[in-house]
């Protein structure tokens, strides 16, 4: 991640590491349950096109027009997560198209982001293979994260292989951040201090 230490002044904030479907897209409530605040939007990131484009070669469809990615936001996220006292950060997989596709339609300045640069992405096992790639991210600061695939198992290997306070907040798919979820991160920073 390109996150460095944080501004001079900013260093007691924790980090907040940002999942993209689940928290913040409630993939799991489509096509039907769009969640009260929420807008549809569809999306083409460059890698999601390569991808449709070779499933439609695979298919043998080659000539079909790869269709956009559904994405449900809610614009009142972001000013709610730039509150938080935390230094934000994209923990997705959309890495860096974080920035250029989902952040501008919640209002969201350019964050850092974690690439998963050697990681097996989707790798089945106990231990998420986000997990290791996010503490190294953190480089031993503070940190919360909220993603709707974090478990038990997460947590423990947090517990033994990061050195600072760490808060893992698994999110609901089906209804993404909700207020609660805010709270908590809000008191969880302020019990840092
Ligand atoms: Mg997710």
């Amino acid at each position: 991640m390109t996150a460095g230490a944080g501004e001079a002044g900013e260093r007691r904030k924790p980090v907040l590491f940002l999942d993209i479907d689940g928290p913040l897209n409630p993939y799991a409530a489509m096509p039907d349950h769009l969640p009260t605040g929420y807008q549809e939007h569809h999306l083409m990131p460059p890698r999601w096109e390569e991808m449709e484009r070779a499933r439609l070669e695979a298919w043998g469809r080659p000539w079909a027009e790869p269709r956009p990615l559904p994405v449900w936001l809610n614009p009142a996220h972001g000013a709610q997560l730039a509150a938080l006292p935390y230094e934000l950060a994209w923990a997705s997989t959309w890495e860096e198209d974080a920035n250029g596709f989902v952040g501008p339609l919640i209002g969201l300045p350019p964050l850092p982001w974690i690439t998963w640069e050697g990681t097996l992405i989707g790798e089945p096992g106990p231990l998420y293979w986000k997990t290791p790639e996010v503490v190294a991210a953190a480089a031993g600061r503070p940190f919360a994260w909220v993603d709707d695939e974090v478990t038990a198992a997460d947590e423990t290997w947090v517990a033994t292989h990061h050195p600072a306070p760490a808060l893992l907040l698994r999110i609901d798919p089906n209804v993404g951040l909700r207020e609660p979820d805010f709270e908590r991160l809000r008191a969880w920073a302020a019990g840092l201090r």
